[in-house]
């Protein structure tokens, strides 16, 4: 039996995979999305987890560019869109490929139920757990137990509840300012991904001009 746990590299998984191995459970993978925008913080905090636990992080990518991609389709919409599909599709066909019985641990917290049920967490073929649901551990309690055993993320909890992708459009304009304000490097960075998916808004409506 393989034991694969999603993992994004944030308060819950991390709290997850901590709580499985002190279960006792053979975790056998450890599987990171590299999203190419995350926090340049996550680097270390990944090498700090694989020394913890002793567990290599398995990372993987899409094939196509981040970058390409905004410029084909400009920002994703904020409750979701092409950049989550392309996690999605990468990480279940990596898992697909695990030969022989499986169970994959997903770390949706205590507060976050509802995601159990979307159409993509259905369509696994393979069993699911959600080990924080079934030890009823919220985020605020992800949080304090990684605080617990060490894990800092250089600060990025301090001034944010999520360290996905630096630019996740679902943080909305709450989300800019934070990065505005606290990481000036990542805000350029930002800026000139603006100026990216804008050659797809400015070729729509050159589009719209040449059929009008
Ligand atoms: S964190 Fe945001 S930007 Fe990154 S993959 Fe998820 S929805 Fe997309």
């Amino acid at each position: 039996m393989k034991h694969i746990v999603s993992f994004s590299g944030g308060k819950d998984s991390t709290a997850m995979l901590h709580r499985l191995l002190s279960q006792g459970i053979p975790v056998s993978h450890v599987l990171y999305f590299e999203t190419e925008l995350d926090f340049p913080q996550m680097k270390a905090h990944l090498d700090l987890v694989s020394k913890n636990t002793g567990m290599p992080i398995i990372r993987v990518r899409y094939y196509r560019y981040f970058e390409e991609m905004l410029a084909l389709w400009g920002w994703p919409k904020t409750s979701g869109g092409w950049c989550a599909a392309r996690k999605h599709s990468t990480c279940l066909k990596y898992i697909r490929g695990i030969k022989g019985d499986k169970i994959e641990y997903i770390g949706f917290s205590a507060d976050e139920v509802k995601r159990t049920q979307t159409k993509w967490m259905l369509d696994r073929k393979w069993p699911v757990k959600f080990p924080l649901i079934d030890l009823g551990m919220g985020e605020a309690d992800s949080l304090a137990y990684c605080r617990s055993l060490g894990y800092h993320w250089d600060g990025l909890y301090d001034v944010q509840n999520r360290v996905s992708c630096f630019c996740c459009p679902k943080g909305g304009k709450a989300k800019r300012e934070v990065i505005r304000s606290n990481f000036p490097d990542l805000w350029e960075e930002w800026q000139r991904l603006d100026e990216v998916a804008n050659q797809r808004i400015e070729r729509t409506a050159k589009s719209a001009a040449a059929h009008a």
